[in-house]
């Protein structure tokens, strides 16, 4: 029996997760000895998923879950009752074999008939004869006179109850235990879907002329509100995905390589489109080869070649880069083997413009854009002029994934891990992204559309009226001095940090460079790139850290799969282990720094005492043979992250190799708490306020203070009202965060006296959750015009009159 069920589970589950994967080897599942005996095939359960992935409308989708279920366990009923948003009722959402009528009608209190006994005590019922219970309660709207047997489970979804799934039969026995067991698995596969779909509304409204106006609720990205037509970005399919696939249009998949050829050829031709202005200039030397190669005519014959023998266009590509790169790879000359890299790129980009219809081309039309799809990258962003992206939809990424980070600090307004939403099936639509509540609003009403561009408007209004705080220091009413520094990582995002008043860069993400790129970049263009960013900020003293690959920060050309990446060659590890990379790094910055003089080195993840020791003898050996080489290059400052719980417990031994230190909130929290940052499912659970948190940070800042070793912070808690209140209490005073953050966070400092925060501290070193602590601030921050939902005080009132 276990086995039966963990196979139906894997095997659903595996389902939900690739629903739209097409070959699906089918699999029987046991007889369940339910009427008429038939087998419940994997086919029909692969329809049920296919169906949720398919459609949009969650009363669709539930007719078709309680459809499908019914036709694959025989059953005469299969019915699904949700919770009202209130928690008070349980409604008939969709049903097979009882009164259609009564969808959207039957509706029972929690503890009610049943139905409502199931919801309440949280367990199975299996029965024989159903209406000679006690508990049975007559529905008139549903006709169910008929049905004896009953089966019902509850559905769970992170602990909360979402409803009650039920199959009914006419026979007077209660149904077998394998078909219990079978409803059970079924039901908490299904119940992540149906909390989704529970979570959108409208489940139980009568369809309207509104129907296109919905709202779905993610996670507060990055703040702000965006409105603009709804743009889907899809995943960049790699080279090595593509499967043999054959096609008999021959002409259609020439005319399609060949206008890819095309684009990808004019696209170098200007530079690489848009990601041009955010890398270095010497990669125009690296275009040139890319376009050379484009063009022999060796590449596209070949290509031809194949199509004429039956290939599909994606395939012959695929093929005919592999087996160049594979000349390449056997050529005898350093200089030609390294070219093996650069037509797989080519091959890339082709692929790219071939599978993209749907990105814009340059010249695009000027409009307000949305980008919504399933995890937007780095390079997507950087696809698209600045100007254009008003707000970016995931549904997959939380807070603190790097889409939602860069959208800080470029001042986007992201909304992530909505995992309800559809993007494909509303492209063009107009959407609204508000990244202060962490929602999208699909196809607004007229009247709702104009009260938003009103709240943007005044968001604009509220923004320009903060630049007056520019120059003005982050000072709390009783003299407490903080210094605000940015958090940047792109090129574009300087001129925002030093615009609204950045005293420096506290955190350069140097991996972001990197990501955007085709290929590890050179010592020279590095130095290029970091002696833009120190002569942006010099004198201001700007934190480089040396590159944090790993984790959800992947490089489109060096694959590190791991079952568990945040557990694994993250950060320094992966450095150390790629010396060449690291020196290049490290010499690049050294190199950056002689006419700038503002650098100071930054070591993440952190977590043994040997990592900083060969860190500091790989700087001071650079120093020395750059000095030999004729360099005036000086040895800068050298600070570590503390992200992981083991650097802050070694701090004492690992003193003698720093000179600052700076707090990555974001992935201490998550090394503290085991609770992955970028995991929609455990977001709730994730919060660096949690008070463990708490407990780490006074420590931190206590053995610092003891250790004279300057401490900052520069995690996303930087840019929480209430973590900042707090942080200033314990004696914090540089902050790094995103330069949108800054001028609203200035703002709040010089509203407070450090003095009152005092007995707020010491209050919330008594609580035992985030909940508490939360509750414990808010009052202060709604007398200083900081509404809960990071929205200044006349915004938050805007959203209220919203309908
Ligand atoms: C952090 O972990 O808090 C941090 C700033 O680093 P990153 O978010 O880039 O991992
Ligand atoms: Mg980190």
């Amino acid at each position: 029996m276990a086995s039966i069920m963990q196979k139906a589970f894997t095997v659903v589950q595996t389902l939900l997760c690739h629903a739209a994967c097409a070959s699906i080897v089918l699999y029987t599942l046991p007889d369940f000895g339910i009427r008429p005996m038939l087998q419940p095939s994997l086919s029909a359960l692969t329809t049920i998923v296919e169906q949720i992935a398919r459609t949009g409308d969650p009363r669709d989708v539930m007719g078709n879950i309680v459809q499908r279920l019914r036709e694959l366990m025989q059953v005469d009923v299969c019915s699904l009752y949700l919770c009202t948003p209130d928690h008070q009722h349980l409604i008939l959402a969709a049903t097979e074999g009882l009164s259609a009528n009564a969808v959207g009608k039957a509706k029972l209190k929690l503890d009610e008939g049943l139905v409502g006994h199931i919801a309440a005590s949280l367990s199975t019922l299996n029965l024989g004869d159903a209406p000679t219970d006690d508990r049975f309660v007559f529905i008139p709207e549903t006709h169910e006179m008929p049905y004896h047997r009953f089966l019902g489970v509850p559905l769970l979804h992170l602990r909360k109850l979402i409803g009650v799934l039920v199959i009914q039969g006419r026979e007077r026995d209660p149904f077998p235990q394998e078909a219990e067991a079978f409803l059970i698995t079924i039901a908490s596969q299904l119940a992540g879907t149906l909390s989704q779909l529970q979570s959108q509304g409208g489940w139980y409204e009568k369809r309207s002329p509104r129907d296109g106006y919905r709202r779905f609720t993610g996670l507060k990205g990055a703040p702000g509100l965006g409105l603009g037509k709804l743009w889907l970005v899809r995943p960049h399919l790699s080279l090595d995905q593509i499967d043999a696939a054959c096609s008999a249009d021959h002409d259609a998949e020439k005319a399609a390589i060949t206008a890819a050829i095309i684009a990808v050829t004019e696209e170098l031709e200007s530079g690489s489109g848009h990601l041009g202005q955010h890398l270095p200039g010497d990669l125009n030397a690296l275009f040139s080869v890319y376009q050379m190669m484009l063009q022999s005519p060796e590449l596209s014959q070949q290509i031809l070649a194949r199509i004429d023998a039956g290939d599909n266009a994606p395939w012959a590509l695929k093929q005919t880069i592999s087996a160049m790169a594979e000349q390449f790879r056997q050529a005898d000359d350093p200089y030609l083997r390294a070219r093996a890299e650069d037509i797989c790129n080519i091959g890339q980009r082709v692929l790219n413009q071939l599978l993209s219809s749907e990105r814009p081309s340059i010249e695009a039309p000027d409009e307000a854009l949305i980008l919504a799809g399933e995890l937007i990258s780095i390079a997507d962003l950087a696809e698209f002029p600045l100007h254009q992206i008003h707000g970016i939809i995931c549904t997959q990424g939380s807070v603190l994934s790097h889409t939602a980070i860069l959208a800080n600090a470029l001042g986007i307004p992201a909304v992530m891990g909505v995992e309800q939403f559809t993007p494909e099936h509303h492209r063009g639509a107009n959407v609204i992204a508000d990244g202060h509540r962490g929602e999208c609003v699909l196809n607004p009403p007229a009247p709702l559309l104009a009260e938003y561009r009103r709240m943007i408007d005044e968001e604009q209004r509220f923004m320009q009226e903060l630049e007056r705080l520019r120059d003005q220091p982050a000072v709390t009413t009783d003299g407490f001095l903080v210094n605000l520094l940015t958090n940047t990582g792109l090129l574009a995002d300087a001129t925002p940090g030093l615009q609204r008043g950045a005293e420096g860069v506290g955190l350069y993400r140097s991996e972001i460079p990197f990501m955007i790129h085709d290929s590890f970049p050179t010592e020279q263009e590095q130095f290029g790139l970091y002696h833009k960013v120190l002569k942006a900020y010099a004198p201001r003293p700007v934190n480089m850290r040396t590159l944090d690959i790993g984790g959800d920060k992947q490089l489109p050309y060096f694959d590190i799969s791991e079952s568990n990446p945040y557990l694994g060659w993250r950060g320094i590890r992966f450095t150390l282990d790629n010396a060449q990379l690291l020196i290049s790094q490290i010499r690049a910055m050294l190199r950056a720094d002689v006419d700038n003089g503002n650098l100071r080195l930054l070591v993440p993840m952190v977590s043994r005492v040997d990592e900083m020791q060969s860190f500091r003898r790989y700087v001071e050996k650079a120093v020395d043979a750059l000095n030999r080489d004729g360099h005036p290059v000086r040895m800068p400052e050298i600070g570590m992250m503390i992200e992981v719980p083991s650097a802050m417990l070694l701090l004492p031994r690992l003193a003698p190799y720093v000179d600052f230190v700076s707090i990555g909130s974001n992935d201490l929290t998550q090394y503290l708490l085991a609770v992955d940052r970028n995991n929609p499912r455990v977001s709730n659970l994730f919060d660096h306020l949690h008070p463990a948190v708490l407990v780490a940070l006074e420590q931190i800042h206590q053995q610092c203070e003891a250790l004279h070793l300057p401490v900052s912070l520069c995690g996303e808690m930087a840019s929480d009202p209430a973590a900042v209140l707090l942080l200033t209490a314990m004696g914090y005073s540089t902050l790094s965060l995103s330069a949108y953050n800054i001028p609203r966070i200035k703002l709040l400092l010089r509203s407070v006296s450090r003095e009152s925060l005092q007995p707020l501290l010491e209050q919330t070193r008594q609580c035992n959750s985030e909940t508490e602590i939360r509750a414990l601030i808010a009052p202060l921050l709604e007398t200083v015009g900081w509404s809960q939902d990071k929205r200044p005080g006349l915004l938050a009132k805007g959203a209220e009159t919203a309908p």
